[in-house]
């Protein structure tokens, strides 16, 4: 038997660097799908843009199943409690992609009805602009979250869902103390954090 190499036998890395290789090859995309962009995202997904080349096609509706969400189009105030809550079911760790203007800005939407933007209320990775995005564009913020997550150390993103799980017991709270919607609760937390300069209420 010959002499063991043990260059060519042995590898050494870190732990966060094969987590993080698994982590960004296996993201599992959840849609949530309100407008325009959602259609532009099917393209995404079928044959000629193909998202599996990226390790990213397993697309799940249960985000209990999902740690990669796509928001695609128009949030208004009335779906903002519903977006907060299926962000709080998914699989941890959990990023989030903010797919053209209007989920990003509230776009042309300047109305006391939408949502302007859902960093507001829920922390965003990548956004990708546009009023639709291409599919490439789509691609591109895929990949710039990989880029993201080959860089993040495994506590990093602890502290950064503990901050949205507090908001949202301040949310339940509020509306259990004042009987408010959640949406209402949302609003008032809005404006409490625009009263102190902060741009979120987590
Ligand atoms: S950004 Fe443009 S394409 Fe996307 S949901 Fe808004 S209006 Fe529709």
């Amino acid at each position: 038997m010959s002499e063991m190499n043990l260059q060519e036998a042995v590898v050494t890395t870190r732990l966060d660097a094969v987590v993080n290789w698994g982590r960004k090859n296996s993201l599992w995309p959840l849609p949530f799908g309100t407008a325009c962009c959602a259609i532009e995202f099917m393209s995404v997904m079928a044959s000629k843009y193909d998202m599996s080349r990226f390790g990213a096609e397993a697309m799940r509706f249960s985000p209990r199943q999902s740690d990669m969400m796509l928001v695609l189009g128009t949030v208004t105030n009335k779906m903002a409690p519903v977006l907060r809550t299926i962000y709080a079911q998914m699989a941890e760790p959990k990023w989030v992609i903010s797919v053209g203007v209007c989920a990003s800005s509230g776009g042309m939407y300047r109305t006391y009805a939408t949502l302007q933007g859902i960093d507001r209320i829920i922390p965003v990775d990548v956004y990708v602009p546009g009023c639709p995005p291409r599919p490439e564009s789509m691609l591109y913020g895929v990949m710039k979250l990989q880029e993201k997550i080959e860089k993040e150390g495994l506590g990093m993103r602890k502290d950064h869902i503990r901050r949205f799980y507090e908001s949202l017991e301040r949310q339940k709270e509020l509306e259990a103390r004042t009987g408010l919607t959640g949406q209402q609760a949302i609003r008032e937390m809005l404006l409490d954090a625009a009263a102190t300069g902060a741009p979120t209420i987590f």
